[in-house]
């Protein structure tokens, strides 16, 4: 595929990915992003910004083979097995460090790879791993400002056949959560969700005066999952729609899982089959 200036701008998405164990279960959510991946037209490389890849610099995957990364611990030894053998796409570093000039962005040639804040998602939407996946890590040194800042400039390159995946969760507290409770959802993680949402909707430009919400400490102990979804704020602020929600909800108490679309204007989470004894 060829990129033009004059393309329809692909669609883009923001994850709330959760637990790692999502990658080898059928639930509500990867259900969800599978539909997104087979409803999106057949994109020339995907762009992942991963909350796993939390460095002090912003920097772009620029390998050919990327590895999969397997960066947990204590999980089952299934997930450490999972492979996503797609390839890279070295000339995508630097389309990229163009779109979002004056801000530098380094090329990351041996250090990273594919991360499972990517693909616990990708073995779902894009199963079959032929479309070039980079990374764009999430610079840990830079306020929410220069994070809405970098999302607006990702933008062009919806038009050049890339696809976005912002991949994070807009609640991420880690100690406050119980995996094994699956009925309980804490109020405060609620409630954020709810007011990101109506941001995201209503004024995505002003996503960082999210801080002042009275919970923003309590979901957003650490801003390492929170930023992915400031910079989709950010693309939101300058898309000609408004961000849809692809599917809501909260796992284990006070992760949220809640994930969005632009450019899209209904994914049916119904229409792909379940995991096949294969995929397993
Ligand atoms: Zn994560």
């Amino acid at each position: 595929m060829t990129s033009s200036p004059e393309r329809e701008p692909l669609p883009a998405t923001f994850i709330g990915h959760g637990s790692p164990n999502n990658a080898l279960e059928l639930n509500p959510y990867t259900a969800a992003w599978r539909a997104f991946g087979h409803a999106v037209p057949r994109p020339r490389a995907i762009l992942v910004v991963s909350a796993h890849w939390y460095i002090e610099a912003t920097a772009v995957t620029a390998m050919a083979r990327p590895p999969t990364i397997h960066d947990f611990y204590g999980f089952p030894r299934a997930l450490f097995e999972v492979q996503y053998p797609a390839p890279g796409l070295p000339e995508l570093a630097e389309e990229v460090a163009d779109a979002v000039k004056p801000t530098w962005v380094g090329a990351d040639h041996d250090s990273w790879g594919i991360d499972h804040g990517s693909w616990i998602i990708l073995v779902h939407a894009f199963p079959d791993a032929s479309v070039p996946v980079v990374q764009l890590s999430v610079n840990g040194r830079e306020d929410l400002d220069y994070h809405l800042e970098l999302g607006r400039r990702l933008a062009s390159l919806r038009r050049q056949g890339v696809l976005l995946i912002f991949s994070g969760n807009i609640v991420h507290n880690l100690r406050a959560a119980d995996f094994r409770n699956t009925g309980t959802i804490y109020k405060w993680a609620q409630d954020f969700d709810d007011a990101a949402t109506s941001l995201l909707v209503s004024d995505p430009a002003s996503m960082p005066r999210l801080t002042a919400q009275r919970h923003y400490h309590d979901a957003v102990p650490t801003p390492d999952h929170f930023l992915p979804f400031v910079q989709f704020a950010g693309l939101a602020s300058v898309s000609s729609d408004r961000a849809s929600t692809l599917v809501s909800g909260v796992m284990g108490g006070s992760v949220s899982m809640t994930s969005y679309t632009l450019g899209m204007s209904e994914v049916h989470p119904d229409a792909p089959g379940p995991l096949t004894e294969e995929e397993r």
